[in-house]
C-alpha cells in the first residue's frame, strides 16, 4: 500500500504551492500518495480570505503587510495570535487529518506549524510525524520555528543557526536547501537547444523578468522601463497568474522598441531559466533558489517587506547579482552594467553554484520518508 503524505500550504503568493509541488513530485518518485491542502479553505471566516488578503495587502499597502509581519514576529505576540485563530480552524483541520489518515504531515507554510501540532493532538494522531519545510531565508519569522516538529528542513546555514538558537535540537534540523522542483535537476540540452525549443533568439542577450507566482507589484513599470531603455536585449516577461497585467503588457509590447515576449503562468520556468542570461526579479525565495540552481545571475528590484528582506541580504552576502531597490532607473543601470561585464556575470554564476540547492526536493522527500517510517515504528513500539 502507498504511504500517504499530507502537505499543508496556504496560497499566499505562489512560493508555498511551488515548494509543495516540488516536494510532492519527489515523494511520488518514492511511491508516496499525497494531498496538497490549502488550509485556509478549511477555516472559518476571516481566515478563508487569507490568500486574497495577502494579495490585496501586497498590491495596495505593502508597508501595512510589513508592519503586521514585524508586529507578530515575537514568541509571546505570535502565541497570542495562535490562540486567537485556533477556533477558526481547529475542528476542520482535525477532521481533515482523520479523513485522510496520512503517514506524515508536512507543513510548508509558517502559519501552519502550530496549527498542525494542535490538530494532530485533537485527532489523537501522535504517531503521525510532522515535518516543517522552511521556505524563507535569513532571520525567518518566529512562526517557522517549532521545536516540537519531528523534523525541520532548512534552506540555508543562517536559518539553521537561527532555528538552533530558538531551541530546535540539531538532531531534528536538516540543512537540505530550498525545495525546488526536481525538474531543475533534470533539465537537459545546451542553452542553444533550449532556446530553439522555447522559441527564444539564439544570438541575443535574454533578460527574464518575474514577480513570483502572482505577478504584480512593480512588474509593469520595471518591464516598461527595461523595454524603453534601448538596451541590446530580448525581454521575456513572466506575469504569473496576473492575467490583467499580462494583457496590458501584451498590448504595450507591440510598440516597444525592445523585442519583448509576454507570458502568463508558465510551467517551463526550469527551461527558461537555463536558457536565459539574466533574471530581474522580486526577492521570492523560490525564484532566487531556482535562479541559483540554473546559475542565472539576478537583479533584485523589489521584495515583500519583512518576509523577503532576508532574501535580499542573502543575495548581497553571497554576491549572487545586483540589488536595485530604488526604482526602474536603477534597475536599468544594473542590467546595463551586467551586460557589459561578462567577467562579473561569470563570477556571479560561480557564486551561485556554491549556494545552489542540489537535489533539494529529492533529499527532503527522502527525509520525509525516513521520518514517516520512524513514526510508524515508534508507534508500534508503544502499543
Ligand atoms: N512560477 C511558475 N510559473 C510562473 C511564475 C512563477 O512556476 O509563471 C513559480 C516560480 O518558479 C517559483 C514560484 O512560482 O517557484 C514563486 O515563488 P517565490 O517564492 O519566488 O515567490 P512568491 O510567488 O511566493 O511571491
Amino acid at each position: 500500500m502507498h504511504r500517504r503524505a499530507l502537505l499543508l500550504i496556504s496560497d499566499t503568493g505562489g512560493g508555498h504551492r511551488s515548494a509543495a509541488n516540488a516536494i510532492a513530485a519527489a515523494l511520488e518518485e518514492l511511491g508516496f500518495e499525497y494531498r496538497i491542502e490549502d488550509v485556509a479553505a478549511h477555516c472559518s471566516f476571516p481566515l478563508t480570505q487569507l490568500g486574497r488578503g495577502y494579495s490585496m495587502a501586497l498590491r495596495y499597502a505593502p508597508p501595512v503587510y510589513g508592519a503586521l509581519y514585524y508586529a507578530t514576529n515575537g514568541l509571546r505576540r505570535y502565541r497570542a495570535l495562535v490562540r486567537f485563530c485556533e477556533p477558526l480552524y481547529r475542528e476542520r483541520l482535525r477532521d481533515l487529518f482523520l479523513s485522510y489518515r496520512p503517514d506524515v504531515i508536512v507543513s510548508v507554510h509558517p502559519l501552519l506549524n502550530h496549527a498542525a501540532l494542535r490538530a494532530r493532538a485533537d485527532a489523537q494522531m501522535d504517531d503521525v510525524p510532522i515535518v516543517t519545510v522552511i521556505t524563507d531565508l535569513g532571520k525567518v519569522h518566529v512562526s517557522w520555528l517549532v521545536p516540537q516538529a519531528d523534523a525541520v528542513a532548512v534552506p540555508a546555514r543562517e536559518v539553521y543557526e537561527r532555528a538552533w538558537s530558538r531551541g530546535i535540537p540539531p538532531s531534528r534540523l536538516h540543512l537540505l536547501g530550498h525545495p525546488i522542483h526536481p525538474k531543475f535537476d533534470d533539465v537537459s540540452g545546451t542553452k542553444e537547444e533550449l532556446r530553439r525549443q522555447l522559441g527564444l533568439p539564439l544570438a541575443q542577450f535574454v533578460v527574464m523578468l518575474m514577480a513570483g507566482g502572482e505577478g504584480g507589484g512593480k512588474l509593469l513599470s520595471t518591464a516598461l522601463s527595461l523595454a524603453r531603455a534601448r538596451l541590446p536585449i530580448y525581454l521575456l516577461v513572466i506575469c504569473g497568474r496576473n492575467e490583467t497585467l499580462r494583457r496590458r503588457l501584451e498590448d504595450a509590447a507591440r510598440v516597444l522598441p525592445t523585442p519583448t515576449q509576454v507570458l502568463g503562468f508558465s510551467d517551463k520556468i526550469p527551461e527558461f531559466m537555463h536558457a536565459a542570461d539574466l533574471l530581474v526579479t522580486k526577492a521570492g525565495p523560490g525564484t532566487l533558489a531556482e535562479a541559483n540552481a540554473a546559475q542565472l545571475p539576478v537583479v533584485v528590484y523589489d521584495y515583500v517587506p519583512g518576509q523577503e528582506r532576508g532574501n535580499v541580504d542573502f543575495v548581497r552576502r553571497n554576491d549572487l547579482g545586483a540589488v536595485a531597490l530604488h526604482g526602474s532607473a536603477e534597475v536599468v543601470r544594473a542590467v546595463r552594467n551586467l551586460i557589459r561585464n561578462p567577467e562579473r556575470l561569470a563570477q556571479i554564476r560561480r557564486n551561485q553554484a556554491m549556494v545552489a540547492p542540489k537535489r533539494s526536493s529529492r533529499q527532503i522527500a527522502a527525509l520525509i520518508a525516513r521520518v514517516a517510517n520512524e513514526g510508524a515504528a515508534r508507534f508500534k513500539a508503544v502499543v
